[in-house]
Protein backbone atom coordinates (compact mmCIF):
# COMPACT_ATOMS: atom_id res chain seq x y z
CA UNK A 1 0.00 0.00 0.00
CA UNK A 2 1.36 3.53 -0.91
CA UNK A 3 0.58 6.45 1.08
CA UNK A 4 -2.23 7.37 -0.81
CA UNK A 5 -5.60 9.20 -0.21
CA UNK A 6 -4.95 9.51 3.74
CA UNK A 7 -8.40 10.34 4.51
CA UNK A 8 -9.79 7.13 3.21
CA UNK A 9 -7.94 5.56 4.57
CA UNK A 10 -6.99 6.45 8.12
CA UNK A 11 -9.37 5.70 11.05
CA UNK A 12 -8.43 8.87 12.69
CA UNK A 13 -11.07 8.27 15.79
CA UNK A 14 -9.16 4.72 16.37
CA UNK A 15 -5.61 6.46 16.32
CA UNK A 16 -7.10 8.99 18.75
CA UNK A 17 -8.46 6.51 20.76
CA UNK A 18 -5.24 4.59 20.82
CA UNK A 19 -2.91 7.16 21.71
CA UNK A 20 -4.82 8.17 24.44
CA UNK A 21 -4.66 4.69 26.14
CA UNK A 22 -1.27 4.62 25.69
CA UNK A 23 -0.76 8.08 27.10
CA UNK A 24 -2.72 6.71 30.20
CA UNK A 25 0.02 3.95 30.50
CA UNK A 26 3.12 6.04 30.20
CA UNK A 27 2.01 9.05 32.08
CA UNK A 28 2.38 8.03 35.83
CA UNK A 29 6.22 6.73 34.96
CA UNK A 30 8.95 8.03 36.48
CA UNK A 31 11.33 9.21 32.99
CA UNK A 32 14.22 10.48 33.65
CA UNK A 33 17.60 11.12 31.05
CA UNK A 34 18.73 7.61 32.21
CA UNK A 35 17.20 4.97 33.74
CA UNK A 36 14.46 2.29 34.64
CA UNK A 37 11.84 4.60 33.64
CA UNK A 38 12.60 5.06 30.14
CA UNK A 39 13.30 1.36 29.67
CA UNK A 40 10.07 0.92 30.85
CA UNK A 41 8.73 3.29 28.79
CA UNK A 42 10.65 1.64 26.08
CA UNK A 43 9.41 -1.61 26.46
CA UNK A 44 5.66 -0.28 26.46
CA UNK A 45 5.92 0.89 23.25
CA UNK A 46 7.46 -2.28 21.84
CA UNK A 47 3.83 -3.63 22.04
CA UNK A 48 3.21 -1.06 19.26
CA UNK A 49 6.73 -1.58 17.45
CA UNK A 50 9.17 -3.45 17.52
CA UNK A 51 11.98 -0.85 18.22
CA UNK A 52 15.98 -2.23 19.57
CA UNK A 53 16.93 -0.84 23.10
CA UNK A 54 20.75 0.64 23.22
CA UNK A 55 22.68 0.98 26.06
CA UNK A 56 25.28 3.31 26.10
CA UNK A 57 27.81 3.29 29.32
CA UNK A 58 28.44 6.14 31.97
CA UNK A 59 31.62 7.97 31.05
CA UNK A 60 31.34 7.54 27.10
CA UNK A 61 32.62 10.92 25.72
CA UNK A 62 29.92 12.16 22.89
CA UNK A 63 31.11 15.26 21.19
CA UNK A 64 32.25 17.49 24.02
CA UNK A 65 29.66 15.63 26.45
CA UNK A 66 29.95 12.71 28.80
CA UNK A 67 27.38 9.77 28.91
CA UNK A 68 25.95 10.73 32.31
CA UNK A 69 25.52 8.49 35.54
CA UNK A 70 22.66 6.32 35.41
CA UNK A 71 19.40 7.58 38.31
CA UNK A 72 17.21 5.82 39.56
CA UNK A 73 14.72 6.22 42.03
CA UNK A 74 12.27 4.11 44.30
CA UNK A 75 10.94 6.22 46.68
CA UNK A 76 11.12 10.15 48.52
CA UNK A 77 9.68 12.38 51.07
CA UNK A 78 9.60 14.59 53.66
CA UNK A 79 7.89 13.75 57.08
CA UNK A 80 7.12 16.12 59.69
CA UNK A 81 7.81 15.45 63.40
CA UNK A 82 4.07 13.40 63.78
CA UNK A 83 5.53 11.48 60.82
CA UNK A 84 3.28 12.50 58.40
CA UNK A 85 4.40 12.16 54.85
CA UNK A 86 3.88 16.24 54.34
CA UNK A 87 5.64 15.71 50.67
CA UNK A 88 5.42 12.17 48.87
CA UNK A 89 7.25 10.93 45.93
CA UNK A 90 4.76 8.14 45.39
CA UNK A 91 1.51 10.77 45.07
CA UNK A 92 3.70 12.62 42.42
CA UNK A 93 6.71 12.02 41.02
CA UNK A 94 7.02 15.77 40.18
CA UNK A 95 7.67 16.60 43.85
CA UNK A 96 11.35 15.30 43.41
CA UNK A 97 14.17 17.09 41.54
CA UNK A 98 14.99 14.79 38.48
CA UNK A 99 18.24 13.01 39.46
CA UNK A 100 18.52 14.33 43.11
CA UNK A 101 21.37 12.62 45.05
CA UNK A 102 20.52 10.32 47.79
CA UNK A 103 19.69 11.98 51.20
CA UNK A 104 18.32 10.71 54.50
CA UNK A 105 18.81 13.45 57.20
CA UNK A 106 16.83 16.00 59.31
CA UNK A 107 16.33 19.42 59.38
CA UNK A 108 14.65 22.39 60.52
CA UNK A 109 12.31 24.14 58.07
CA UNK A 110 14.65 26.88 57.21
CA UNK A 111 16.90 24.49 56.41
CA UNK A 112 14.53 22.26 54.23
CA UNK A 113 13.64 25.51 52.41
CA UNK A 114 16.95 26.23 50.87
CA UNK A 115 15.55 22.57 48.93
CA UNK A 116 12.24 23.42 48.39
CA UNK A 117 11.14 25.07 44.89
CA UNK A 118 6.92 26.60 44.41
CA UNK A 119 5.15 28.36 41.93
CA UNK A 120 3.95 31.40 43.76
CA UNK A 121 2.21 32.59 40.12
CA UNK A 122 0.36 29.01 40.36
CA UNK A 123 -0.24 28.12 43.34
CA UNK A 124 -1.53 24.78 43.03
CA UNK A 125 0.57 23.21 40.91
CA UNK A 126 3.58 21.02 41.53
CA UNK A 127 6.66 22.78 39.22
CA UNK A 128 8.70 20.19 37.28
CA UNK A 129 12.62 20.57 38.13
CA UNK A 130 15.98 18.46 37.66
CA UNK A 131 19.59 18.94 38.34
CA UNK A 132 21.12 16.08 36.03
CA UNK A 133 24.57 18.00 35.56
CA UNK A 134 25.28 19.65 39.29
CA UNK A 135 24.97 17.02 42.09
CA UNK A 136 21.84 18.44 44.15
CA UNK A 137 18.47 16.93 46.09
CA UNK A 138 15.42 18.98 46.36
CA UNK A 139 11.62 18.84 46.37
CA UNK A 140 9.12 20.79 44.52
CA UNK A 141 5.49 21.18 46.00
CA UNK A 142 2.32 23.91 45.11
CA UNK A 143 2.87 26.85 46.81
CA UNK A 144 -0.46 26.47 48.84
CA UNK A 145 1.05 23.23 50.14
CA UNK A 146 3.99 25.27 51.04
CA UNK A 147 2.20 27.97 53.11
CA UNK A 148 1.09 24.99 55.07
CA UNK A 149 4.69 23.94 56.44
CA UNK A 150 4.90 24.39 59.76
CA UNK A 151 8.31 25.62 62.08
CA UNK A 152 9.11 21.91 63.08
CA UNK A 153 12.25 19.56 62.39
CA UNK A 154 11.60 17.54 59.56
CA UNK A 155 13.09 14.08 57.91
CA UNK A 156 14.01 14.07 54.40
CA UNK A 157 14.38 11.03 52.72
CA UNK A 158 15.88 10.46 49.31
CA UNK A 159 15.98 6.61 48.37
CA UNK A 160 17.90 7.34 44.93
CA UNK A 161 20.62 6.09 43.38
CA UNK A 162 23.32 7.77 40.86
CA UNK A 163 26.16 5.77 39.81
CA UNK A 164 27.91 3.80 36.86
CA UNK A 165 25.43 2.33 34.08
CA UNK A 166 23.83 3.41 31.33
CA UNK A 167 22.06 5.80 28.77
CA UNK A 168 18.86 3.98 26.71
CA UNK A 169 17.46 4.99 23.94
CA UNK A 170 15.14 3.52 21.58
CA UNK A 171 15.32 2.96 17.44
CA UNK A 172 12.86 1.30 15.09
CA UNK A 173 14.27 1.36 11.36
CA UNK A 174 11.88 0.75 8.80
CA UNK A 175 13.15 -0.34 5.32
CA UNK A 176 11.91 1.40 2.88
CA UNK A 177 12.50 1.13 -1.39
CA UNK A 178 16.01 3.63 -0.99
CA UNK A 179 18.44 4.13 1.50
CA UNK A 180 17.78 7.73 2.09
CA UNK A 181 16.05 8.29 5.41
CA UNK A 182 13.51 10.43 7.03
CA UNK A 183 14.16 10.99 10.54
CA UNK A 184 11.32 11.08 13.48
CA UNK A 185 12.60 12.03 17.08
CA UNK A 186 10.67 12.98 20.34
CA UNK A 187 12.21 12.98 23.95
CA UNK A 188 11.30 10.58 26.46
CA UNK A 189 12.95 11.61 29.42
CA UNK A 190 10.43 13.50 31.29
CA UNK A 191 8.56 11.92 34.35
CA UNK A 192 4.47 12.92 34.17
CA UNK A 193 4.59 15.60 32.06
CA UNK A 194 1.60 15.01 29.42
CA UNK A 195 2.07 17.32 26.71
CA UNK A 196 5.70 18.38 27.26
CA UNK A 197 7.05 14.18 26.50
CA UNK A 198 4.08 11.85 26.32
CA UNK A 199 2.28 13.06 23.59
CA UNK A 200 5.19 13.39 21.49
CA UNK A 201 5.95 9.38 22.34
CA UNK A 202 2.18 8.30 21.28
CA UNK A 203 2.15 10.15 18.20
CA UNK A 204 5.73 8.78 16.72
CA UNK A 205 4.60 5.75 18.41
CA UNK A 206 1.61 5.30 16.39
CA UNK A 207 3.14 6.63 12.85
CA UNK A 208 6.22 4.35 13.31
CA UNK A 209 3.03 1.04 13.55
CA UNK A 210 1.01 3.06 11.14
CA UNK A 211 4.12 3.70 8.34
CA UNK A 212 5.40 -0.33 9.20
CA UNK A 213 2.46 -1.35 7.47
CA UNK A 214 3.23 0.75 4.13
CA UNK A 215 5.21 -0.08 1.45
CA UNK A 216 7.24 2.92 1.34
CA UNK A 217 9.94 4.93 -1.05
CA UNK A 218 11.98 6.03 2.09
CA UNK A 219 13.29 4.30 5.18
CA UNK A 220 12.27 5.62 8.09
CA UNK A 221 14.36 6.10 11.03
CA UNK A 222 12.36 6.69 14.75
CA UNK A 223 14.19 7.52 17.44
CA UNK A 224 13.46 7.75 21.15
CA UNK A 225 15.64 9.33 23.35
CA UNK A 226 16.54 11.84 26.13
CA UNK A 227 16.58 15.26 25.32
CA UNK A 228 19.85 16.90 24.94
CA UNK A 229 22.21 14.26 25.52
CA UNK A 230 20.20 11.50 24.04
CA UNK A 231 20.56 13.11 20.43
CA UNK A 232 24.03 14.34 21.10
CA UNK A 233 24.68 10.56 21.63
CA UNK A 234 23.01 9.39 18.76
CA UNK A 235 24.54 11.95 16.49
CA UNK A 236 27.93 10.89 17.53
CA UNK A 237 27.59 7.25 17.86
CA UNK A 238 25.96 7.07 14.28
CA UNK A 239 27.59 10.07 12.53
CA UNK A 240 29.14 8.21 9.04
CA UNK A 241 25.10 7.27 8.30
CA UNK A 242 23.97 11.07 9.41
CA UNK A 243 23.93 12.09 5.47
CA UNK A 244 21.30 9.40 4.71
CA UNK A 245 18.89 11.69 6.37
CA UNK A 246 17.13 13.54 3.87
CA UNK A 247 14.03 14.98 6.00
CA UNK A 248 13.08 15.06 9.64
CA UNK A 249 10.98 16.35 12.48
CA UNK A 250 11.12 16.45 15.89
CA UNK A 251 8.00 15.27 17.31
CA UNK A 252 7.24 17.31 21.03
CA UNK A 253 3.87 19.13 22.75
CA UNK A 254 1.71 18.12 20.01
CA UNK A 255 -1.32 17.19 21.93
CA UNK A 256 -2.70 20.56 23.62
CA UNK A 257 -5.60 22.72 22.23
CA UNK A 258 -3.11 25.08 20.90
CA UNK A 259 -2.88 26.04 16.81
CA UNK A 260 0.26 24.38 15.18
CA UNK A 261 3.05 26.16 14.89
CA UNK A 262 6.22 24.93 12.62
CA UNK A 263 9.91 25.72 13.60
CA UNK A 264 12.22 25.50 10.43
CA UNK A 265 15.35 24.04 9.70
CA UNK A 266 18.32 26.19 10.04
CA UNK A 267 18.51 25.29 6.18
CA UNK A 268 14.58 27.34 6.25
CA UNK A 269 13.43 26.33 3.10
CA UNK A 270 14.42 22.30 2.81
CA UNK A 271 11.65 20.27 1.31
CA UNK A 272 10.90 19.22 4.91
CA UNK A 273 10.24 23.19 5.40
CA UNK A 274 8.30 23.52 2.30
CA UNK A 275 6.11 20.74 2.89
CA UNK A 276 4.92 21.24 6.57
CA UNK A 277 4.50 24.84 5.05
CA UNK A 278 2.19 23.11 2.51
CA UNK A 279 0.43 21.36 4.85
CA UNK A 280 -0.03 23.92 7.87
CA UNK A 281 -1.55 26.17 4.54
CA UNK A 282 -3.89 24.48 3.16
CA UNK A 283 -5.40 22.39 6.10
CA UNK A 284 -7.97 25.30 6.69
CA UNK A 285 -6.86 25.74 10.45
CA UNK A 286 -4.93 28.79 12.08
CA UNK A 287 -1.04 28.21 12.19
CA UNK A 288 2.32 29.70 12.79
CA UNK A 289 5.42 29.18 11.38
CA UNK A 290 9.13 30.65 12.87
CA UNK A 291 12.12 30.35 11.93
CA UNK A 292 15.23 28.23 13.44
CA UNK A 293 17.00 29.41 16.75
CA UNK A 294 19.43 27.59 18.71
CA UNK A 295 16.40 27.20 21.67
CA UNK A 296 14.50 24.60 21.69
CA UNK A 297 14.04 20.71 21.81
CA UNK A 298 16.52 18.41 19.88
CA UNK A 299 16.89 20.09 16.78
CA UNK A 300 19.04 22.43 18.18
CA UNK A 301 21.32 19.86 17.83
CA UNK A 302 20.14 18.20 14.37
CA UNK A 303 20.60 21.68 13.56
CA UNK A 304 23.88 22.38 14.65
CA UNK A 305 26.22 24.04 12.07
CA UNK A 306 28.30 20.52 11.79
CA UNK A 307 25.11 18.42 11.05
CA UNK A 308 22.87 21.42 9.45
CA UNK A 309 20.65 18.65 8.86
CA UNK A 310 16.70 19.50 7.29
CA UNK A 311 15.12 18.85 10.71
CA UNK A 312 12.33 20.71 11.71
CA UNK A 313 9.56 20.30 14.94
CA UNK A 314 6.05 20.02 13.96
CA UNK A 315 4.71 20.92 17.25
CA UNK A 316 1.22 22.41 18.26
CA UNK A 317 2.37 25.67 21.65
CA UNK A 318 6.29 25.63 21.83
CA UNK A 319 7.52 25.10 24.73
CA UNK A 320 7.10 27.53 27.44
CA UNK A 321 4.43 29.54 25.80
CA UNK A 322 1.85 27.53 27.58
CA UNK A 323 1.59 27.93 31.22
CA UNK A 324 1.09 24.69 31.99
CA UNK A 325 4.16 23.89 30.67
CA UNK A 326 6.80 21.80 33.26
CA UNK A 327 4.75 21.60 35.84
CA UNK A 328 2.27 19.04 37.44
CA UNK A 329 -0.78 21.07 35.09
CA UNK A 330 0.38 19.52 31.94
CA UNK A 331 -1.29 16.48 32.66
CA UNK A 332 -3.95 14.10 31.17
CA UNK A 333 -6.47 16.70 31.21
CA UNK A 334 -4.55 19.14 29.23
CA UNK A 335 -3.90 16.70 26.64
CA UNK A 336 -6.89 15.93 24.31
CA UNK A 337 -7.29 12.82 21.74
CA UNK A 338 -8.84 15.47 18.96
CA UNK A 339 -6.03 17.20 19.43
CA UNK A 340 -3.30 14.30 19.48
CA UNK A 341 -5.64 13.38 16.24
CA UNK A 342 -5.32 16.43 14.30
CA UNK A 343 -1.49 16.74 14.57
CA UNK A 344 -1.44 12.73 13.95
CA UNK A 345 -2.91 13.92 10.48
CA UNK A 346 -0.55 17.20 9.87
CA UNK A 347 2.15 14.86 10.18
CA UNK A 348 0.87 12.15 8.32
CA UNK A 349 -0.24 14.25 5.33
CA UNK A 350 3.23 15.46 5.52
CA UNK A 351 4.99 12.41 5.03
CA UNK A 352 2.23 11.51 2.50
CA UNK A 353 4.30 14.80 0.42
CA UNK A 354 7.83 13.13 1.28
CA UNK A 355 6.41 9.60 -0.26
CA UNK A 356 4.73 11.36 -3.54
CA UNK A 357 6.68 14.18 -4.46
CA UNK A 358 8.07 13.49 -7.37
CA UNK A 359 10.27 14.84 -10.29
CA UNK A 360 8.42 13.91 -13.56
CA UNK A 361 9.52 14.94 -17.50
CA UNK A 362 6.83 16.20 -19.94
CA UNK A 363 7.06 13.94 -22.39
CA UNK A 364 5.30 16.12 -25.25
CA UNK A 365 6.95 19.32 -24.13
CA UNK A 366 6.33 21.30 -27.87
CA UNK A 367 3.06 22.90 -26.86
CA UNK A 368 0.53 21.77 -24.73
CA UNK A 369 -0.40 18.02 -25.85
CA UNK A 370 -4.11 17.38 -26.42
CA UNK A 371 -5.99 16.29 -23.35
CA UNK A 372 -9.35 15.34 -25.02
CA UNK A 373 -8.43 12.73 -27.36
CA UNK A 374 -6.80 10.98 -24.08
CA UNK A 375 -9.57 11.46 -21.60
CA UNK A 376 -8.43 14.20 -19.58
CA UNK A 377 -10.20 16.73 -20.36
CA UNK A 378 -13.91 17.71 -19.33
CA UNK A 379 -16.07 18.56 -22.30
CA UNK A 380 -18.76 20.00 -20.25
CA UNK A 381 -16.72 22.48 -17.97
CA UNK A 382 -18.01 24.68 -15.76
CA UNK A 383 -17.87 22.67 -12.44
CA UNK A 384 -15.08 24.10 -9.94
CA UNK A 385 -13.85 20.94 -8.86
CA UNK A 386 -13.25 19.93 -13.22
CA UNK A 387 -11.36 23.52 -13.15
CA UNK A 388 -9.08 22.43 -10.75
CA UNK A 389 -8.68 18.99 -11.59
CA UNK A 390 -7.74 20.76 -15.49
CA UNK A 391 -5.67 23.61 -14.12
CA UNK A 392 -3.64 21.00 -12.03
CA UNK A 393 -2.81 18.79 -14.95
CA UNK A 394 -2.49 22.13 -16.64
CA UNK A 395 0.44 22.81 -14.20
CA UNK A 396 1.85 19.44 -13.28
CA UNK A 397 2.31 19.48 -17.91
CA UNK A 398 3.92 22.75 -17.56
CA UNK A 399 6.28 22.18 -15.07
CA UNK A 400 7.46 19.05 -15.34
CA UNK A 401 10.83 19.83 -17.36
CA UNK A 402 12.82 17.99 -14.82
CA UNK A 403 13.25 20.70 -12.64
CA UNK A 404 10.47 21.29 -10.58
CA UNK A 405 9.55 18.23 -7.69
CA UNK A 406 5.40 18.64 -7.86
CA UNK A 407 5.61 20.26 -4.39
CA UNK A 408 7.45 23.00 -6.34
CA UNK A 409 4.17 22.83 -8.57
CA UNK A 410 1.88 22.58 -5.78
CA UNK A 411 3.68 25.73 -4.48
CA UNK A 412 4.23 27.98 -7.26
CA UNK A 413 0.15 27.25 -8.85
CA UNK A 414 -1.52 27.12 -5.13
CA UNK A 415 -2.98 24.37 -5.96
CA UNK A 416 -3.19 21.39 -3.03
CA UNK A 417 -0.25 18.50 -3.40
CA UNK A 418 -2.94 16.14 -3.52
CA UNK A 419 -4.45 17.46 -6.57
CA UNK A 420 -0.86 18.45 -8.57
CA UNK A 421 -0.51 14.49 -7.22
CA UNK A 422 -3.64 13.23 -8.66
CA UNK A 423 -2.87 14.75 -12.40
CA UNK A 424 0.65 13.65 -12.32
CA UNK A 425 -0.78 10.15 -11.95
CA UNK A 426 -3.67 10.40 -14.61
CA UNK A 427 -0.48 12.34 -16.76
CA UNK A 428 1.71 9.29 -16.00
CA UNK A 429 -0.92 6.86 -17.34
CA UNK A 430 -1.58 8.18 -20.47
CA UNK A 431 2.35 8.65 -21.29
CA UNK A 432 2.32 12.78 -21.00
CA UNK A 433 4.89 12.25 -17.76
CA UNK A 434 7.23 9.91 -17.30
CA UNK A 435 9.35 9.51 -14.15
CA UNK A 436 13.09 10.72 -13.20
CA UNK A 437 15.21 8.88 -10.82
CA UNK A 438 15.83 10.08 -7.23
ZN1 LIG B 1 10.55 19.78 28.76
Amino acid sequence: MEIGDLKKTIDLKKAAQEMYELMYKLYPICRSITGDGFRETLRIIQDYIPLTMHEIPTGTRVFDWTVPEEWNIKDAYVKNSKGERVIDFKESNLHVVGYSVPVHTRMPLSELKKHLHTLPGHPDWIPYRTSYYKENWGFCLSHNKFLELQEDTYEVYIDSTLKEGYLTYGEYFIKGRVSEEVLLSCHACHPSLCNDNVSGIVLTSLLGRYLSSLSLRYSYRILFIPGTVGSITWLSLNEAGVSKIKHGLVVTCVGDPGISTYKRSRIGKAEIDVAVEHVLKHSGDSYKVVDFSPYGYDERQYCSPGFNLPVGCLQRTPHGEYPEYHTSADNCDFVKPEYLADSFFKYLSVLNILENNKTYLNTNPKCEPQLGKRGLYTSTGGQSHAVVDQMALLWALNFSDGQHTLLDIAEKSGVRFDEIYEASCALLRTGLLEEQSL
